[in-house]
């Protein structure tokens, strides 16, 4: 018989990624959008008409709890958020509104209305904001050190809240960061890839950033913020086949994806600018206006138990990670 998933979120990295795998593999696909006043939704543009979309919003819980009772899916992904760190800072409110309370609106209406579905929620490594290892596992405390990392550690503990007090299969996947062609310019690793694009291409008008600026300054500089930042940077392909693999298993676990490995900001931009001859040093400069207040440690994802469960393990090298955006982005801005 055909499964069918909600993806909360549709519109997101990966939430696309996620829609390809389901569609891959025969699923009938539900996927929310918001309603907004612009229709630029660049990630789902080759799946419209293949999957169903319904507009839903966290903030609204009868929004989602109609879609629970009317299509009473199998599977139920929530990975929409105010997803970005950055700007949890300026939107503490709304990101605890979104990205924490949110969820707690999904799991009543999968409570209330389809308690057989088996749910995914997103959650993060900002969980563990400050904690000082080498590598974090399903066992590491949770010690958040920003809006948007306490949103998610409240998002994780609720799920795990909806599974042991209600018997909900309700699984959190602590991503590690996660990378593609798709991710948003909000991010770090998408505005080098599409900086040196332009800059290679010569792109007179190039994307605004966040704040509505050009990403690149008219002397053609990108600037970011703390260079010696580290990450475990994966690529998001790959993980959305972690988040469903987890909805598979024979039980409800929160599982840690990541590479175990990590890379800086610096890293990232001496192996985009080298993959089209250019030299990093003389087009990124490190802008002080764009320090986070406070930094997380560096911790790298120990995906351990994920291989040893779910059969699951990174394909893709950093570097070649880099290489794919930065082609995606040459095509994308001539
Ligand atoms: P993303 O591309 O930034 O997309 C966020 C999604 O949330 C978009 O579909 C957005 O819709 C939706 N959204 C925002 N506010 C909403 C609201 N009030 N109601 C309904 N939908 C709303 O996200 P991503 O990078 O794919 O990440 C997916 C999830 O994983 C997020 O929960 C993120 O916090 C978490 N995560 C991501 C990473 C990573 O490195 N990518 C790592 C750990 C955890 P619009 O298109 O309308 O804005």
């Amino acid at each position: 018989m055909t499964k069918t998933a909600l993806i909360i979120g549709v519109t997101s990295q990966d939430g696309s990624y996620l829609a390809d795998l389901l569609l891959e593999k025969g699923y009938r696909v539900v996927g929310t959008i918001r309603r907004n006043t612009t229709y630029q939704k660049p990630n789902i543009q080759h799946l419209i008409g293949k999957i169903i979309i319904e507009a839903a919003d966290l903030i609204d819980g009868e929004s989602i709890a109609r879609l629970l009772r009317d299509y009473q899916p199998d599977e139920v992904y929530n990975i929409a958020a105010q997803s970005v760190p950055a700007d949890s800072w300026s939107h503490p409110l709304y990101t605890g509104e979104v990205t924490a309370l949110g969820v707690v609106r999904v799991m009543e209406a999968v409570r209330h209305f389809a308690p057989q579905a088996r749910v995914y929620q997103a959650t993060s490594r900002e969980i563990f904001g400050h904690v000082n290892a080498d590598a974090a596992t399903e066992s590491t405390p949770i010690d958040a050190n920003n809006p948007y990392g306490i949103a998610k550690a409240y998002a994780h503990m609720m799920t795990r809240c909806y599974r042991e007090s209600y018997g909900l299969f309700a699984c959190g996947g602590i991503l590690f960061n996660h990378e593609s062609p798709r991710r948003s310019l909000h991010f770090v690793t998408r505005k080098i890839t599409a900086a040196v694009a332009c800059i290679k291409n010569q792109v007179a008008n190039p994307p605004l950033d966040e704040l509505g600026r050009p990403l690149i300054t008219p002397g053609g500089k990108l600037k970011l913020g703390f260079l010696e930042a580290r990450r475990d940077w994966g690529y998001a392909k790959e993980y959305v086949e972690a988040m469903w693999l987890m909805l598979q298993n024979d039980e409800p676990k929160d599982y840690v994806i990541g590479t175990n490995s990590s890379y800086s900001v610096a890293d990232a931009c001496r192996i985009a600018f080298a993959h089209v001859g250019l030299d990093w040093r003389e087009h990124v400069v490190s802008d002080e206006a764009l320090l986070r207040p406070t930094e997380i440690t560096v911790l790298q994802g120990d995906y351990s138990l994920a291989e040893k469960e779910l059969g699951w393990r990174p394909r893709t090298s950093f570097e070649q990670l880099m290489q794919i955006m930065v082609d995606a982005d040459l095509a994308r801005f001539q």
